[in-house]
């Protein structure tokens, strides 16, 4: 049986350790978890999920009347939060998740074009590093990067960002890592599956995840005083703990059942 999230987790421990341009990234503090994404379907590889963003100011949704512009209907106040996730006693500040199998049978031939003469394996470090580096280095959300003036690019991704994670992947491989630590990329799906009989991963039951969530606000405001409309979205869950997780087999062609509470 073959532990991806645990192996990922553990290769993530590893390039905190190495990379200096990483440290800030706390293992502990970071849940890997695999959701179910089919290879060559649409989706993400990974994912970076941040839950230290603070509360959103208060705020409501309105309907303004198309002609004056003047508030006809409106939601009631709300602000919107980061569920809290607590395993084990530890507060999770940033998950980490992968869609299996797509994950390990992601190819990415433009971006192996980054890495001449590397094996085609290292664009999925390149992933992991992608979803590291989106760590702000405080610990306060996303990461953004400076613009050459010194203003913040609001972009998530500016092309600055991928030439920094291709330096950090190869700053990484020159400390030559273990081929064990190295295991949970190297390999693909199929590949993986054949050497361990299994491959199975952490992950959240019923489906879901910790999502950023909309919190009615207890005392409401009176104003505007328009007709309030209830908010259609579902009420959001505010605490996970490691009783949500379970570790379920992601093998092909079995089914998809949990084996074990993680
Ligand atoms: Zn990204």
């Amino acid at each position: 049986m073959f532990h991806f999230t645990d192996a990922l987790s553990g290769l993530i421990a590893d390039i905190a350790q190495r990379v200096p341009a990483l440290a800030h990234v706390r293992p502990e503090r970071t849940l890997v978890f695999a959701r179910r994404g089919r290879t060559g379907a649409d989706g993400p590889n990974a994912t970076c999920h941040c839950l230290t963003l603070p509360t959103s100011e208060p705020g409501y949704y309105f309907w303004a009347d198309a002609i004056t512009g003047s508030i006809t209907r409106r939601s009631p106040w709300f602000v919107t939060r980061s569920p809290e996730v607590i395993v084990n006693g530890t507060p999770i500040e940033y998950m980490i998740s992968v869609g299996l199998p797509r994950f390990a049978d992601q190819v990415g031939r433009r971006k192996l074009e980054r890495y001449v003469g590397l094996p085609p394996w290292v664009v999925r470090l390149d992933t992991v590093v992608h979803e590291l580096y989106h760590i702000a280095p405080d610990a306060s959300g996303l990461r953004q990067l400076a613009r050459a003036d010194g203003t913040l690019d609001q972009r998530t991704h500016p092309p600055r960002f991928f030439d920094d994670v291709r330096d950090l992947v190869l700053a990484y491989l020159e400390t030559a890592p273990s081929p064990d630590v190295l295991e949970v990329v190297r390999h693909d799906f199929a590949t993986l599956q054949a050497r361990h009989g299994s491959v199975v991963g952490t992950t959240f039951r019923d489906g879901t995840y910790p999502q950023r969530y909309v919190h009615v606000l207890d005392a409401q405001p009176a104003e505007p005083d328009v007709l309030v409309e209830p908010l259609k979205e579902a009420p959001g869950r505010a605490r996970f703990t490691e009783a949500d997780l379970v570790v379920r087999d992601f093998s092909r062609a079995r089914a998809t059942t949990p084996v074990r509470a993680a």
